[in-house]
């Protein structure tokens, strides 16, 4: 999960590294009593999970609260590299001397973490390896022994950063490994004119596979963001994603369903019909994992067809087919939309028996995965 500046900036605080942190607004009308609480001239910066917001004039310096005013209403609402800014942070504009560039991470090659800096901040890192890859330092961390005193001192000799950085260098790493992050970059660390650093940005990226042992990181969630039915289904234990076309698929097992998509795109392609989702029901599909995913499903508008591609294995197709009459029964009125069931595998005479007898009237039974697929498709062509 990618934080949000001001959310970073949030971390950061917890673990002593000087940042300022401000306030986050979501209607320009907030701006001018949140600016002149803040007491002084301020910095408005769009708050989406992008970089370059500086460039696409995310970040503006206001004169005066009523000033911050007009740039919230400039920003709010922008569209940042596909990123709609549905928030401001407004803080306390910081007087730079210099600017530079600080990152921790994984090296995955080499199995260690990596330090990456230059004091060529501010701008884009990739530019600066481009035009000046002497001015960027890169620092390996052995995991076992961490930024401890010495590869402090290592670390701001390496790069050419001003006396005393080894303190937030060793802050900055203490919320990589305390936080279970995969990345933490401030671009740009700042120098400010007293000569103390400040991280002015922040980028994180937490390691989903640590959230047990970190209650707190949930809070952190986009949850407007989210889209709602990935939302609900991420509630229900489902594992869907959202697509934008109008056949909604269901199967047994991650790589079934991925070649699902594909035979759904392929039949679809003459109609200019496409997969409506990805949605693995896994091994052990209950009538209530089906009815769920089922209600998932139909819950999306733009789906006009359902495809239920099953291959029978630890759970056999009967209990399958035993699953989705059930779930239709469960779902009643709120199944509306035509259900082409292809079976295959463990006991699939017996399944298919039960969907012929409970004769639904908007189940049809289809053998093959490609013939299904071209059922799908046409009806969701025609409805
Ligand atoms: P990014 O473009 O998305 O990386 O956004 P940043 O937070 O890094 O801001 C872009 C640039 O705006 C920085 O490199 C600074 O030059 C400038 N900037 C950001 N905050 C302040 C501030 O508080 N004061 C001043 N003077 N400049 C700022
Ligand atoms: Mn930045």
């Amino acid at each position: 999960m990618d934080l949000m500046e001001y959310q970073a900036k949030e971390l950061f605080a917890r673990y002593g590294v000087p940042v300022t942190l401000g306030r986050v607004i979501e209607d320009p009308a907030d701006a001018e009593l949140a600016a002149a609480e803040l007491g002084g001239r301020v910095v408005v910066k769009a708050q989406v999970k992008t970089g370059g917001r500086g460039k696409a004039g995310g970040v503006k310096l206001a004169t005066s609260p009523e000033d911050a005013v007009g740039k919230a209403f400039e920003i709010l609402g922008m569209d940042i590299k596909g990123h709609t800014v549905h928030r401001v942070l407004l803080a306390l504009a910081a007087d730079i001397a210099e600017e530079y560039y600080f990152s921790y991470l994984i090296d995955r090659a080499q199995r260690s973490y990596l330090c990456i800096a230059s004091t060529e901040g501010g701008v884009e890192i990739e530019e600066v390896a481009h035009t000046n890859p002497d001015a960027i330092a890169k620092i390996p961390i052995d995991p076992a022994v961490g930024v401890d005193e010495a590869k402090a001192a290592e670390i701001v000799a390496a790069v050419g950063f001003p006396a005393g950085a080894e303190d937030v260098v060793r802050r900055l790493y203490d919320v990589f490994i305390s936080e279970d992050a995969s990345l933490v970059e401030v671009n740009p660390l700042v120098k400010l004119a007293d000569g103390s650093l400040e991280a002015l940005d922040g980028k994180v990226t937490l390691d989903e596979n640590a959230s047990y042992r970190h209650a707190d990181h949930a809070g952190f969630e986009d949850k407007a963001a989210a889209d709602p039915l990935e939302a609900a289904a991420q509630e229900k234990g489902l594992n869907y994603v959202k697509l934008d076309g109008s056949v909604g698929i269901i199967g047994n097992g991650a790589g079934l369903v991925m070649s699902t998509l594909d035979v759904v795109a392929y039949a679809g392609e003459p109609y200019g019909v496409k997969p409506a989702n990805f949605l693995d029901i896994g091994g052990g599909a209950s009538a209530e994992v089906m009815a769920n995913g089922l209600g998932i499903i139909l819950g999306d508008t733009q789906v006009r067809s359902v495809f239920v591609n099953v291959f029978g294995g630890i759970t056999a197709c009967d209990a399958v087919s035993n699953g989705i009459v059930q779930a239709l029964a469960l779902l009643g009125d709120q199944a509306d939309k035509p259900l082409v069931v292809r079976l295959d595998g463990n006991n699939v005479d017996e399944g298919r028996r039960i969907l012929a007898q409970a004769n639904h009237p908007l189940v049809t039974v289809v053998d093959t995965m490609d013939g299904a697929a071209a059922r799908a498709a046409q009806l969701a062509a025609q409805n």
